[in-house]
């Protein structure tokens, strides 16, 4: 049994406990908290969705160096989206990014609307993301419940159970609601975010220098790391491809690029095979040729959230010039030197550095 705190602070008490913290500690210097508008703000809610500050910064900046305004983003090949976001993962974020900078052009003449419910329209836009839209954008009083926030507040009340569970997250949603401030409230949204992201860490909470200790009914128990609940554990199945990886006389490499939708959409990849020993049936049945050499590599796991993939990559040596076959839609030979800004799935740029 959790014990409890007898006195849960008021809603006002929270926040400004919060607010009175990130006026001293938080972190000001993120290139989304400068020149704030909805579209910055936007673009690096969704970037943060699943990774972490530092390695959003970088893919940021060079963002907004390319697509400086929704307009920019909304009349960008997807190419070119998807090459600026190679590496960051998880690229349906990109391709959503991309479709609903299309619809706030459309249908919003280049303004983001400002409630949570039409954010909340917007492909990719959860409702967390879209409180935080329209709290740190626009000041209205929303409340965001990212993975950070779920967090601090689990801990805080020591609220049971895994937040993927409906029960779980209409909870924590009823508790963000309650604290979410009147006034202030963009501060306070970045501050839940910042105390959740380096003082009420997953793994080590630093809850000496936390504003909420006094009240904390994780730390009360020393119970921190039983909150939030895991997700239940399940076994991941297991599938096998081959990639293969046809190069030509001059060392450019064959790409395909996957349909828009499922794992990697729109991104560009070797072709799969389903072993490597098909390599060889694979180029003469496409271009009649034989490959002059064929090496299989050392096979490798990608894990996705839901199966782990093991690749065995084949590389294939083709006796040709480049331009002896022609690119098609879809198709291109890969110039490693100079590479075209294509977005390329994680384990086809790892293979391909490797070469
Ligand atoms: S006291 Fe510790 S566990 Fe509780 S909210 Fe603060 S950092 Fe997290």
């Amino acid at each position: 049994m959790i014990p409890r705190i007898t006195m849960p602070p008021s809603p006002d008490d929270f926040a400004s406990q919060v607010l009175h913290w990130f006026d001293r500690h938080g972190r000001r210097d993120l290139p989304w908290q400068q020149d704030i508008n909805p579209y910055r703000v936007w673009v690096s809610e969704i970037m943060l969705q699943q990774t972490q500050v530092r390695t959003v910064v970088p893919y940021f900046e060079r963002f907004m160096a390319e697509f400086s305004t929704v307009d920019d983003l909304a009349a960008a090949d997807e190419d070119r989206v998807l090459h600026l976001w190679t590496g960051l993962g998880y690229y349906a974020r990109a391709r959503n990014l991309h479709r609903a900078a299309r619809l706030v052009c459309e249908q919003w003449g280049g303004q983001f609307p400002d409630s949570v419910d039409e954010l909340g329209k917007l492909p990719g836009v959860g409702r967390s993301t879209a409180g935080a839209i329209a709290s740190i954008a626009f000041g209205s009083r929303a409340a965001i419940l990212d993975g950070n926030v779920k967090r601090v507040l689990a801990r805080y009340h020591a609220v049971p159970g895994w937040p993927g569970q409906s029960a779980v997250l209409s909870r924590l949603w009823q508790i963000a609601e309650s604290y979410t401030p009147e006034i202030r409230v963009a501060d306070y949204s970045q501050a839940m975010m910042d105390l959740g992201a380096t003082l009420c860490t997953r793994t080590s909470p630093a809850c000496d220098r936390c504003p909420l200790a006094a009240g904390c009914a994780a730390l009360v128990s020393g119970s921190q790391s039983d909150f939030p609940g895991r997700k239940p554990k399940k076994s991941l199945p297991v599938r096998k491809t081959t990639f293969l990886m046809v190069q030509n006389g001059s060392g450019e490499v064959w790409l395909e690029r996957r349909p828009g939708h499922g794992i990697w959409g729109g991104l560009w990849c070797f072709p799969e095979i389903d072993a490597p020993t098909d390599s060889s049936t694979w180029c003469v049945d496409r271009w009649g040729l034989e490959p002059e050499r064929i090496q299989p590599w050392e096979p490798f796991r990608h894990t996705f959230s839901h199966y782990h993939l093991d690749i065995e990559p084949v590389l294939t040596t083709l006796p040709l010039s480049p331009g002896a076959v022609m690119e098609g839609d879809g198709q291109l030979w890969y110039n490693r030197r100079q590479p075209q800004a294509i977005g390329l799935a994680a384990p086809v740029a790892g293979l391909l550095a490797r070469l």
